[in-house]
């Protein structure tokens, strides 16, 4: 059993409602949000982050949803972060992409 926070999102454990979701990655709304919209894009597969990505293919398709879920979202206007190791303040260690728009707290 996983312990990983976004992959018992992804497998539904608690009923997160997916704002946008497709074939490679789940968007949910972020849970503490630092924008008037916080948006986060989660890949099905579990990846730790960044780093430890090798799949070029992949990672063009989660910029490809982040675009998608953004449309869908209404946003024309919007940020990208990926955090990636503790030290950039990544808390959670399945790779993510946040999409934040509107009023940006960061
Ligand atoms: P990081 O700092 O790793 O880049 O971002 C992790 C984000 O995940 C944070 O903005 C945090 O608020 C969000 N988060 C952590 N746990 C949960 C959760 O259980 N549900 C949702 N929707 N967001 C979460
Ligand atoms: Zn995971």
């Amino acid at each position: 059993m996983t312990e990983c926070i976004f992959c018992k999102i992804i497998n539904g454990e608690f009923n997160t409602e997916f704002v946008y979701q497709n074939e490679y990655a789940v968007v949910f709304k972020d849970i503490n949000p630092k924008a008037d919209t916080h948006l986060l894009v989660v890949p099905r597969k579990h990846i730790e982050s960044l780093n430890e990505v090798d799949d070029e293919v992949l990672l063009g398709k989660l910029m490809m949803t982040v675009k998608e879920a953004a449309k869908v979202a209404g946003l024309k206007s919007f940020r990208t972060v990926i955090n990636t190791g503790k030290d950039a303040g990544q808390e959670v260690f399945h790779l993510h992409i946040h999409i934040l728009a509107g009023s940006i707290r960061l």
